[in-house]
């Protein structure tokens, strides 16, 4: 049972509760609802952090793109920058449950939860994401394939705060997309996720007379304990046209 409940305005008030032992919640939409459905009790002491406006902004970035960890994916859908150029990041946030989910659920809790078939992390990998976290003792930068060492596991220590994912920015000719299969039409986790970031170059790559293929990420959603990048797939795909055959080979 929760037994200290404090909000958080400004990112010390909530640096000061975290070093105290307090659990962050952001949108509640995994702490929260999770302990109603009696996943996980609540943890005996809690933060929310909702009110920092300083986890707010999502930002471009010398071409690249800076999300506060308090982004929801409403937001994130929203955005014309990101379904442009981070395509996969806006199909994969376009997904999450259902409007209120997306309303509430930030980026910042989607990432800290570290669910192995959360939809925003094929994304945020293949596009090179580093996460941002804060402690009392400063800040540190760390790339997100280090940050998840299971499901619900992370590298970052109990004290430490998510303040914003970086992504840099894509090479000219880069596209995306996320797919997930599921068996209803919302409020389903991903079953398996795919995300593919590829980046095409001038000139034929192969018979289909496209391409070619300079640069390909694949990253894997809900079959293993993290999201993981597939070399395999993403060698199949270098330096072709993205033809059927390639394609099928990936
Ligand atoms: C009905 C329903 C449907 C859903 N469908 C999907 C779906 O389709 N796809 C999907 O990926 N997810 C889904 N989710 C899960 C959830 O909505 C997302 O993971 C959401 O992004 C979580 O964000 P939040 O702000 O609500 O996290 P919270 O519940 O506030 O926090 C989640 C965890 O992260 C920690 N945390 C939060 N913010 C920070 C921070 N800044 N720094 C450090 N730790 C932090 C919290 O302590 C907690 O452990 C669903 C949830 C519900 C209830």
């Amino acid at each position: 049972m929760t037994r200290s409940f404090t909000s958080a305005s400004t990112l010390d008030d909530a640096m000061t509760a975290i070093a105290a032992g307090a659990r962050p919640v952001a949108g509640g939409t995994d702490l929260v609802v999770g302990a109603r459905q009696g996943k996980k009790p609540l943890p005996g002491a809690i933060v929310a952090i909702d009110r920092i406006e300083a986890l707010r902004g999502l930002e471009e970035r010398d071409g690249g793109l800076r999300l506060g960890a308090l982004v929801t994916h409403e937001a994130i859908v929203a955005d014309e920058t990101v379904r442009a150029r981070f395509t996969a990041l806006a199909d994969s946030s376009a997904i999450v449950g259902s409007h209120a989910t997306r309303a509430n659920g930030t980026i910042g809790g989607n990432v800290m939860n570290a669910s192995p078939a959360m939809d925003t992390g094929g994304a945020l990998l293949c596009f090179g994401a580093t996460v941002t976290l804060r402690s009392e003792a400063g800040e540190r930068e760390v790339p997100l394939g280090d940050l998840w060492t299971g499901p619900g596991a992370t590298t970052a220590a109990p004290g430490e705060l998510l303040v914003a994912i970086d992504l840099p920015a894509p090479p000219a000719g880069t596209g995306s997309a996320y797919v997930r299969l599921e068996y209803r039409r919302q409020m389903e986790i991903a079953v398996v996720g795919a995300t593919a970031v590829v980046t095409v170059g001038d000139g034929p790559g192969d018979d289909s007379g496209a391409g070619p293929v300079t640069d390909a990420r694949i990253a894997i959603t809900a079959l293993a304990p993290t999201i993981h990048r597939v070399a395999e797939a993403e060698q199949a795909l270098m330096g072709t046209g993205g033809g059927d055959d390639a394609v099928g080979a990936a």
